[in-house]
């Protein structure tokens, strides 16, 4: 494994196992494969209602704690100082441990800078090692950086071949914030695995499409964690460090940037209004 050094100085996997949309009833036996595969990085959050099986998962693998970097993220309705707080000790309980490796603010919206002083005490408090932020375009990194005490140490970002993040990745390196890439696979969207400059790159290493992707951001600096909820794939997606894409081959790729998300973008005024329906929606639950 390689490992990226993060501004205060924690090392964290640079490539690890998301377990977004990994239904509840095969969270367990996904985290206990991906372990058994040699994944140390963990990446859950709140909204994707699995955090109980993910530590129960790590309890029944038997790996030291200590080993694991654990991350979860604080969603939307719980964000004010108080009420992140408490989310993150809820976090704690579900994921049946003491400390967690990393939290970040999941989305750019609401009381972001209540919910940071949260996160900075229970940091201080060393309830947890690292903090962060995810799906805050670089405007919104830049002006986080800073007026915040503690600075952000990631950003959890869509980076994937068709939006590579560019300009996100210059400022990212000048305050040096670690970049993550969510769906390093853009979930297959747009055809990724089916991409010729992919496929063609893929041959000359004897790599598959899935390994070409991941290993083009690790190349970067760029920290991924790919999904799966298929054992051989976790092993294939985990099989990376034995090539190196020559400058070429980084080239070619880059080359394939759209710089538009292929998902939604976080400035759309009508996603705004969705992610407010759903807080009200959950509350309501
Ligand atoms: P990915 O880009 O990781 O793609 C996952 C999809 O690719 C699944 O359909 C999976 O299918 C398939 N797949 C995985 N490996 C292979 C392979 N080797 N060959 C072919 N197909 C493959 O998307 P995700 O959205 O899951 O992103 C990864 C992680 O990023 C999430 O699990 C989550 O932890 C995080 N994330 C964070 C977000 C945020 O807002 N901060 C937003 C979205 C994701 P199958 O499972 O059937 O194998």
């Amino acid at each position: 494994m390689e490992y990226q050094t993060l501004n205060n100085g924690i090392q964290m996997p640079i490539l690890g196992y998301g377990v977004f949309q990994v239904k509840k009833e095969a969270c367990e036996r996904c985290v206990l494969d991906a372990l058994k595969t040699g994944y140390r990085l963990l990446d859950t959050a709140q909204s994707y209602f699995n955090e109980e099986e993910v530590g129960s998962a790590i309890i029944k693998s038997g790996i030291p704690r200590e080993e694991i970097f654990l991350t979860t993220k604080v969603w939307l309705e719980h964000y004010g100082y108080e009420a992140t707080k408490q989310s993150v000790l809820n976090s704690l309980q579900k994921l049946q441990t003491n400390y967690l490796d990393l939290v970040l603010l999941h989305q750019p919206y609401g009381d972001i800078y209540g919910s940071w002083r949260a996160l900075e005490d229970l940091y201080e408090q060393g309830k947890i090692r690292a903090i962060g932020i995810s799906n805050f375009y670089v405007d919104r990194m830049v002006e986080f950086f800073h007026f915040t005490r503690i600075k952000p140490m990631i950003n959890q970002m869509e980076v994937q071949i068709f939006n590579q993040q560019k300009q996100l990745k210059e400022y990212a390196d000048k305050y040096n914030i670690q970049l993550e890439a969510w769906a390093p696979f853009g979930e297959g969207k747009k055809n990724t695995f089916e991409n010729e400059v992919i496929l063609s790159i893929g041959k000359k290493y004897n790599k598959t499409p899935a390994q070409v992707m991941l290993k083009w951001n690790i190349q970067r600096g760029i920290v991924v964690i790919p999904k799966s909820v298929h054992l051989e794939r976790m092993k294939e997606n985990f099989n990376v460090f034995d090539f190196q894409l020559s400058n070429e081959d980084m080239e070619a790729i880059s080359q394939l940037d759209t710089s538009t998300s292929s998902f939604f973008s976080h400035r759309d005024p009508a996603m705004v209004e969705w992610f407010v329906q759903l807080i009200e929606e959950r509350k309501q639950k």
